[in-house]
């Protein structure tokens, strides 16, 4: 008998996490996101492959990559290390080899047997604090295969799962991680499809129908938005949100997050051009501001 074992592609998982739910939890996050944000704060999450994030101020120069890279990506002119993203085809031996962390191989293919391991680790830790384990990324409902098997399993072990989501999918798949989930955290970024598709390269059609369908549900739901300066830092957008989810019975609370730039060195180490240079992280007044208008609408509001 053939026994089909399915695998999800992990680059982080951060254990001790207080904020992704409630308790003490550990977060794992998976790779691929449906959306492209500009402002994304874990670009290393957004492609469904593995990659290699370079650090050049972590170079000691000892030239073990150049040893070991079949493909001859890397090379160290008068002292300055020059890597050829595009001659790389992702094999991650190079990271192996350096041992000064300046080269990262990120995303890892494990399977729930190996997770659950990991996970369970905590356990203690869950009980003492109502905590439990949280699926992120990019965007669990990506790899929802996995994501499915992983939660059910941790459902086996008597864990509480939380996921978080952009909802970007067919309602079958959010449905299917829902007989497994115990809190769902969702993101809506903006109410007007036209200014959601250019901040995040997708319409949002689709999540705003997954929201309505969601408050159906008796899960409880936490609505998170991103306040992006330039996209919807202002009372308006922020208060079409929370009139759009005021009569949702299961929300539990509305949170707002303000942007921030701390995914700025990941997009160097990626090659990327980081979009979001300009902006600047929103004002203590700023966010007052804009919690006081979801207020009136929604009863709990908070911001991160
Ligand atoms: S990942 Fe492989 S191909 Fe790419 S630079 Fe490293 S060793 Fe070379
Ligand atoms: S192995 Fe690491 S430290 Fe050594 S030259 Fe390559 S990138 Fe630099």
């Amino acid at each position: 008998m053939v026994v089909f074992v399915v695998k999800g592609l992990i680059f982080d998982i951060k254990r001790f996490e207080v904020h992704d739910g409630p308790g003490i939890r550990t977060t794992v996050f998976l790779k691929g996101c449906p959306l492209r944000c500009f402002w994304c704060q874990n670009p290393e999450g957004l492609k469904l492959k593995q990659e290699i994030m370079f650090y050049p101020e972590r170079c000691i120069s000892c030239g073990a990559c150049m040893a070991t890279c079949p493909r001859g990506a890397h090379e160290i002119r008068n002292n300055i290390h020059v890597y050829f993203r595009d001659k790389c085809e992702n094999c991650g031996r190079c990271a192996e080899s350096c041992y000064s962390g300046a080269l990262q191989f990120v995303g890892k293919w494990m399977n729930v047997d190996d997770l659950i391991k990991v996970v369970l680790m905590d356990k203690p830790f869950y009980n003492a604090s109502n905590g439990g384990v949280t699926l992120s990324g990019g965007d669990p409902v990506m790899q929802y295969e996995f994501s499915y098997a992983f939660l059910e399993r941790c459902k086996s072990e008597g864990l509480h799962t939380a996921i978080e989501t952009a909802a970007y999918c067919r309602w079958e798949v959010l449905e299917k991680l829902l007989s497994v989930t115990d809190l769902i955290m969702m993101d809506i970024k903006h109410i007007d499809s036209e200014v959601h598709y250019k901040a995040t390269g997708v319409r949002n059609d689709i999540i705003l129908e997954n929201a309505k369908k969601l408050a159906e549900t008796d899960k409880p739901l936490i609505i998170r938005i991103p306040i992006v300066p330039t996209v919807n830092d202002s009372p308006e957008a922020i208060a079409a949100i929370a009139k759009f989810i005021q009569s949702f019975k299961n929300l539990m609370f509305l949170e707002l997050l303000p942007f921030h730039r701390l995914g700025e060195v990941k997009y160097r180490a990626l090659g990327i051009e980081y979009p979001a240079r300009n902006l600047k992280t929103p004002t203590k007044a700023k966010m007052q501001e804009l919690i006081e208008a979801a207020k009136k609408f929604v009863t709990n509001v908070f911001s991160a």
